[in-house]
């Protein structure tokens, strides 16, 4: 079953063709590259799918229901609580804050009020109790529970990446969307970012959506790879099908 269906999606900034009738669905619990040179559109794909930007025409299907475009649109503010989650191409922790504070900060989509001011209320301190051993937990499945107490300062970039990662966990995503997570990260830490991507869409039950430049990544973890070149959907398939398809090494694998 799809967990997510695209259908038709083009976006228009002015006279730019962002997007261009592109089409793709993503099975549950799979992984699905989306690549593509840059200024393809991958961006504005994710955007439109965490709802920041309305499609031009189209519509997307989440999870059996309407996402946009439809009939019952999800409003944007409520994205998280459908189950839609991503993370930045740039980091966006709080270096003064504790590992395990930032983690536990991605709960506040799941709850009405606010998450800081609930921190305050000496009333709220078993609910706060729960959520710092979920946060353990998660981090500990990270292999971050070494670093928990550490303040995010100073510590390396491949662990605030799973930092990252940890702390979308904490809003129970269904579809997790990731924007470039191997950007800037040594060889080592790609290898360990491709078993940590791999374990935690099964333990956590997760469809995940992956835009990467890092071919070597996005080639060995998804089941399927969408490629786009200038807006429009010029391949989707295998990896193996969509490596060997002359207008994607044209376009995109073949550029030097
Ligand atoms: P990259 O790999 O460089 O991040 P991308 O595939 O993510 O590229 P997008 O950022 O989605 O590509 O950009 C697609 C096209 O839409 C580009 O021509 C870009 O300049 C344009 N674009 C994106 N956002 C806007 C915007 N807010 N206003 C105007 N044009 C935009």
């Amino acid at each position: 079953m799809a967990l997510l269906e695209v259908n038709d999606i083009s976006v228009r900034f002015g006279g730019i063709v962002a997007l261009s009738d592109v089409t793709f669905d993503i099975e549950e619990g799979s992984i699905c590259g989306l690549i593509g040179p840059n200024g393809a559109g991958k961006t504005t794909m994710f955007n439109v799918i965490s709802r920041i930007y309305d499609p031009t025409t189209g519509s997307i299907r989440f999870n059996g229901g309407d996402l946009v475009g439809g009939s019952s649109d999800v409003a944007p503010h409520l994205i998280s609580q459908v189950g839609i989650f991503r993370t930045f191409q740039n980091l966006a922790l709080w270096d003064r804050m504790s590992v395990i504070e930032n983690v536990m900060a991605g709960a506040h989509v799941r709850s009405k009020g606010n998450f800081f001011s609930s921190m305050l209320n000496i009333g709220r301190k078993k609910e706060e109790a729960e959520l710092a051993s979920q946060a353990f937990t998660i981090l500990a499945d990270l292999d971050l529970a070494g670093v928990a107490f550490q303040q995010c300062a100073g510590l390396p970039y491949g662990t605030l990446k799973r930092i990252e990662l940890a702390r979308a966990l904490m809003g129970n995503p269904k579809l997790l969307m990731l924007d470039e997570p191997a950007t800037g990260l040594t060889h080592s830490e790609v290898d360990e970012l491709s078993l940590v991507i791999q374990k935690i869409r099964t333990d956590y039950d997760l469809t995940i959506l992956l835009v990467e430049h890092h071919m070597g990544l996005v080639m060995s973890i998804s089941e399927k790879v969408v490629v786009l070149d200038f807006g429009k959907k010029i391949a989707q398939g295998l990896p193996s099908e969509v490596q060997e398809n002359p207008a994607v090494i044209e376009a995109y694998l073949g550029a030097p």
